[in-house]
């Protein structure tokens, strides 16, 4: 049996009620429970060939995933790290890091998005604006909309600029080719993290062909998995060359493959 686990990435210290943590784990326990695992993750092709083995995926290419990767990889564990295009190619980090960056630092009291005013005094009050924020820049189909949209939050809600901390950096190429040397698989995450069901079929098409061409260019690398960003959205189109699609929703049985081309990993909890 195949089990396929996805994670964000790792911090230091890492608090559960802070926005710039959010969907990353503990680095010290990550360490902790990868020493006291019984199997070792394996590589994603080895265990589909084999129908067996216990799989670790990473997503978006950011330092905090980097940092997770070289751990794993370190203790004898092999990962595989989804990649924008985007964020890697213009050096850009990915816009949710920045709206995370804004949510925690800023000592506004309110906020008023698409004519309803947020109140933004407590986590549990941002995390509420955080999800309709979310969902409107869900349906924008253009990674320069979405920039520009948390660039205008930024300006509203933050004095200073908006400078995240460095593990939400992105990577560089360099630093993909210092992964790849040290034999952590690299695969297709799209080329920006837009909301898929935003895209029409030609953006769809877009969207996985340049990442995938970027990867072969740059890297040398046949990718044939692709991860959906924000993992919900099950794609509408046949994607010719894409072997597996990964997805990780909360809404569909987590370790479990739709179809044959199509599974929705476990989020990796420990
Ligand atoms: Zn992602």
């Amino acid at each position: 049996m195949v089990n396929i686990y996805f994670m964000h990435g790792v911090v230091e210290n890492f608090k559960k009620e802070c926005f710039l943590h959010r969907d990353l784990n503990d680095k010290k326990l990550f360490e902790k429970y990868l020493k006291s695992r019984h199997s070792k993750f394996i590589d994603i092709e080895t265990a589909l060939n084999d129908n067996n083995g216990d799989v670790l995926t990473i997503d978006d290419a950011t330092i905090a995933s980097y940092e997770a990767a070289l751990i794993a990889n370190e203790l004898g564990h092999k990962t595989t790290l989804f990649v924008n295009a985007d964020n890697v190619l213009n050096n850009k980090t990915y816009f949710f890091c920045k709206l995370n960056n804004i949510l925690e630092r800023t000592i506004s009291e309110y906020i008023t998005f698409n004519g309803n005013k947020y109140p933004l005094k407590t986590f549990v009050q941002k995390k509420e604006f955080r999800k309709d924020f979310k969902q409107y820049f869900r349906t924008l189909s253009n990674i320069q909309d979405v920039e520009k949209l948390v660039d205008c939050l930024s300006i509203e809600l933050l004095k200073e600029n908006n400078i995240n901390p460095y593990y939400l950096n992105s990577l560089s190429k360099n630093d993909i080719f210092d992964l790849i040397k040290q034999g952590v698989r690299i695969e297709n995450h799209g080329f920006s993290h837009l909301e898929i069901s935003s895209l029409n079929e030609d953006q769809f098409f877009n969207h996985i062909t340049v990442c995938h061409d970027w990867l072969n260019k740059e890297f040398n690398l046949s990718s044939s998995i692709y991860a959906v960003p924000f993992g919900e959205t099950i794609p509408k189109y046949e994607i010719a060359d894409i072997k597996l699609i990964l997805l990780a929703s909360d809404v569909i049985k987590q370790g479990f493959f739709v179809s044959s081309k199509l599974y929705n990993r476990i989020e990796l909890k420990f």
